[in-house]
């Protein structure tokens, strides 16, 4: 065998040994243990106990072009939280956004953010055994994040929104406060979607169900289409509950100006036009169609979050809303009404789609 031939299979041998490939998946793996181990010491909570909630972006997340995912095995195995128990979710991030895990206890409000340290995962699982948490972690921080204890204590909610978690304040304890109060698992999973928990993803969920309400999928031809004119969060919520997704034509988004979003106010009793929503048949080619407002005047006044009547911290009132809105999840009719109603068939949906044609003229709203 020549030298040439010797490296070329000794390479080949390399490749091809799995205890290599999959080094990376163990310091992973090892990450999450590590970061569950020392939440759980810092929050005081056992290995399966029913307070823990563990959000990350593992999976999404990329360190040096590796995957991440393998850090939730490592979650699961020293929690006990999974995605199965509803008590560990995967926020979406951009993939060269940093790594993180958050923990919250549900009985005492404390919550514990980790960002992993890109320099210590380049090292064999052993190297990176021995390595201690703030060699491991970038950031490690802890805060009460209970709603009512930080509008109780705002200078301690000052000081999580300043930065305690690398600018994830928001989404954390807005998931946070919703799934101590029970908020259901499908809303959280797509809220996930969202990156964060705002009274938008809200409104999403109450349009939502106000439309499955009034126009039901009954066979297994129909699905629903939504023009998301004007769009806001709430059409993440739509995309991830009805696989309504822009590439598969089961969403179109169209924006509207300024003047035309004041116009529409003004016709439509301070509400908002949130767009068009089809339940489409494909094998008939027709649908109907619903045009809905959704009421934030009504909300502000509610939750008393409105511009010149909130005086809390600014942080504060999106959260609070988040919050008030929950009552009224099943009571979509409250805030969404059918400005109107008709028939589509092919030619109308394609007008309705058409990027040459403004939907809410094709439905004959403004
Ligand atoms: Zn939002």
């Amino acid at each position: 065998m020549t030298v040439k031939r010797y490296l070329t299979a000794a390479l080949l041998l390399l490749a091809l040994m799995p205890g290599l490939a999959l080094a990376d998946n163990a310091v992973f793996e090892e990450l999450g243990s590590k970061a569950a181990r020392a939440a759980m010491e810092q929050l005081n909570v056992e290995k399966g106990g029913s307070n823990l909630l563990i959000l990350t972006d593992a999976g999404h997340a990329m360190v040096d072009g590796q995957t991440t995912q393998a850090a939730i095995k490592g979650l699961t195995e020293e929690s006990g939280n999974s995605i199965g128990d509803g008590n560990l979710f995967q926020v979406l991030r951009a993939y060269w956004k940093p790594l993180w895990f958050y923990f919250f206890n549900k009985a005492t409000g404390e919550a514990v953010f980790m960002q992993a340290n890109d320099q210590s995962l380049n090292k064999t699982p052993e190297e990176f055994s021995a390595l201690s948490d703030d060699q491991i972690f970038s950031k490690i921080s802890k805060a009460n994040v209970n709603l009512n204890y930080m509008l109780n204590h705002t200078d301690e909610g000052n000081a999580t929104f300043a930065d305690a978690f690398n600018g994830n304040e928001f989404a954390l304890v807005g998931m946070s406060n919703v799934w101590a109060e029970g908020g259901s698992f499908d809303f959280l999973q797509a809220t996930c979607f969202h990156d964060h928990l705002c009274p938008g993803v809200t409104s999403g969920y109450m349009l939502a169900r106000y439309v499955e309400d009034k126009l039901p999928i009954t066979s297994s031809s129909e699905s629903y289409k939504v023009i998301a004119c004007r769009p806001w969060c709430k059409d993440d919520m739509l995309q991830m509950r009805w696989d309504a997704t822009p590439g598969k034509s089961g969403m179109f988004v169209m924006a509207l100006t300024d003047a035309e979003v004041k116009a529409l106010a003004e016709k439509y009793n301070q509400s908002d036009v949130a767009g068009v929503y089809i339940r489409w048949n494909s094998t008939a080619n027709q649908g109907d169609a619903m045009v809905l407002t959704f009421n934030w005047t009504k909300v502000y006044e509610l939750t008393g979050t409105g511009a010149g009547v909130w005086t809390g911290p600014s942080w504060g009132s999106k959260l609070v809303m988040d919050m008030e809105m929950l009552p009224y999840w099943n009571q979509p009719e409250d805030f969404v009404t059918t400005i109107k109603e008709f028939a589509v068939d092919q030619a109308t949906l394609a007008k309705l789609q058409n990027a040459g044609m403004h939907p809410l003229k094709v439905a004959g709203v403004m």
